[in-house]
């Protein structure tokens, strides 16, 4: 049994039945605060981890978006759930060659991958927050969120009663099954955040998760461990729990005053039409030996038979922003 398997069965004997988002909260809590979970070592891989390619179209998408707002001066870089940092690493060097050098600004809860995220970015001036709320007022954002929302906590619903995890026959178990509706109030209110902050102070936020086009009723808690899916009541805190990302009530949480969602893209055509194919072939011809490496994580981030179809792209904008590129 995990330790917080023995502290969830201690905490459902005194205090009843948790619900399933209550679960999700605690195992994720509990997983990310402890160790870094990408890789192949590790759990799973993240797009900016398979390739620089996938950070380098969100940087360029960023720098171009910048330009065509008449190039503020001062900007903040905020990125939420930044993982080992790679992504801003990678983005971050597109933005510069373009002439934009924003403050970083991150949320992130995991005291690991604080440290991670400062190793990787020795060089660089980071400022670390819990929440949205305590950026220093101002300046627009450039906001990322990759594979965040999805780490977030779903409430699940079984003929309109909340489903919740008991201990049963020895271990955990759901305390009813059947057609399961889902929804998230943690997802709303950080989507929500990030419109009321574009709301005040202008700006253009990359959301890239998987996940659905529209809200539907269906089961989509899921959990992955050594790159291999697991029960999701199985080993409590020692493997990542996510549930799908439902865009619709994304883009709606996100709709504060005049702030808009754009279209969703699915992140293969959107990397496509950001010339990711080309960037492929000058990292090739300029490293011959690593072509292979190249085409093959190309494949990965855009065929639809890997991320390129379940994984999806919104932008969130204020109205005195353009629409970043890729979403017409
Ligand atoms: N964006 C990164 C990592 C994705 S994993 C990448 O693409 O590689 C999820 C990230 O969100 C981790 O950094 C995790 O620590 C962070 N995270 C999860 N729940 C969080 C929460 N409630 N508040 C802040 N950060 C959170």
């Amino acid at each position: 049994m995990t330790p917080l398997e023995r502290a969830l069965r201690d905490r459902i004997r005194t205090e009843g039945a948790i619900t399933v988002e209550a679960y999700m909260e605690a195992c994720n809590a509990y997983y990310y605060a402890a160790r870094d979970p990408f890789g192949s070592a590790g759990d799973f891989t993240t797009a900016p981890e398979i390739s620089q390619m996938f950070a380098e179209m969100i940087g360029a998408a960023l720098a171009d978006c910048w330009q065509r707002a008449g190039r503020p001066k001062n900007l903040l870089y905020v990125e939420l759930g930044p993982g080992r940092g790679t992504l801003t690493k990678d983005a971050l060097r597109v933005l510069r060659q373009t002439g934009l050098d924003p403050q970083i600004h991150f949320v992130e809860s995991s005291p690991i991958l604080r440290d991670a995220q400062c190793e990787l970015l020795e060089s660089e001036d980071i400022d670390w927050h819990e929440s949205l709320v305590t950026l220093p007022p101002g300046p627009p954002l450039l906001l990322v969120a990759n594979e965040f929302f999805d780490a977030l906590p779903v409430r699940q619903f079984v003929g309109g009663i909340e489903r919740r995890v008991v201990v049963a026959g020895g271990g955990l178990a759901f305390d009813r099954d059947g057609d399961i509706v889902e929804d998230s109030p943690s997802r709303d209110a950080c989507a929500s955040e990030i419109g009321a902050q574009l709301d005040v102070r202008g700006g253009v936020a990359l959301i890239i998760d998987y996940g659905h086009a529209k809200s539907a009723s269906g089961d989509t808690l899921q959990s992955v461990r050594k790159h291999e899916l697991s029960p999701p009541l199985a080993n409590p805190g020692e493997q990542d729990l996510t549930a799908h990302v439902d865009f619709e009530a994304l883009a709606k949480s996100a709709s504060v005053g005049s702030v808009r969602a754009t279209k969703l893209v699915s992140q293969g055509k959107w990397l496509k039409r950001l010339g990711i194919e080309a960037r492929a072939e000058a990292l090739a011809n300029a490293n011959p030996n690593k072509s292979d490496e190249v085409y093959l994580a190309l494949a990965r981030l855009t065929d639809a038979k890997q991320m390129g179809e379940l994984f999806k792209v919104i932008a969130i904008r204020s109205p005195d922003w353009p629409a970043p590129a890729g979403f017409e």
